[in-house]
């Protein structure tokens, strides 16, 4: 599909974390973001989430997200994602669900469909994961999935009926990030 590019996409990128110094690198991850052309970012509440597929003893994350805007491409924003990844001292070679003191996801762009080798959007495990629709609903609740008739607010209900321990659990734990 090609994208047209002449205007700004609306945007949704996840953001986690679970080791170093996750308000620092919030921060900064915000501000860099701006730097690199996210336009209008507003940000979700911040939540302390308990470690999912992860290896034994990971610890707790803090799991977020925002919404922007964004001009360029969507392998552009990714690189930029990727960059301040690393410049946040993640090795860009890493093992799958290590732990991590910056993941940035990009879950929506616009309503476009996008499959590359490197970059598939919206995020394939976005509509399973709680600990990305409870943030994603604060500042995106309406927005439909791409593909599928139903709001990020309609796919959190499905998933916090299903384990309604889990969706507390997350829910009770917003935190406060210096
Ligand atoms: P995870 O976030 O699942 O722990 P990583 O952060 O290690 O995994 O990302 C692995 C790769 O996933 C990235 O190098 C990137 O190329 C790819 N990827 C595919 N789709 C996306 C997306 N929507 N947002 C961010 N990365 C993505
Ligand atoms: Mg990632």
């Amino acid at each position: 599909m090609t994208i047209d590019l002449s205007e700004k996409q609306r945007i949704a990128i996840a953001i986690g974390a679970n080791t170093g110094d996750i308000s620092a690198n919030f921060r900064i991850t915000l501000k860099e973001l701006e730097a690199g052309g996210v336009g209008n970012i507003r940000t979700s509440k911040f939540y302390r989430t308990a470690p999912v597929d992860c290896p034994p003893d990971s610890q707790d994350f803090i799991n977020g997200a925002l919404i922007g805007t964004w001009g360029g491409s969507p392998e552009k924003l990714l690189e930029l994602c990727k960059n301040i990844e690393e410049a946040a001292g993640r090795p860009s070679i890493h093992e799958k669900s290590s732990s991590r003191p910056l993941d940035l996801d990009i879950i929506f762009f616009g309503n476009k469909i996008h499959r590359s080798e490197n970059l598939t959007i919206p995020h394939k495990e976005a509509a399973k994961r709680l600990f990305v629709l409870v943030p994603l609903a604060d500042v995106a609740g309406g927005w439909l999935f791409p593909g599928k008739n139903l709001s990020v607010k309609n796919i959190l209900d499905n998933l916090a009926s299903a384990d309604r321990s889990a969706y507390i659990s997350i829910i009770s734990s917003v935190v406060t990030l210096e």
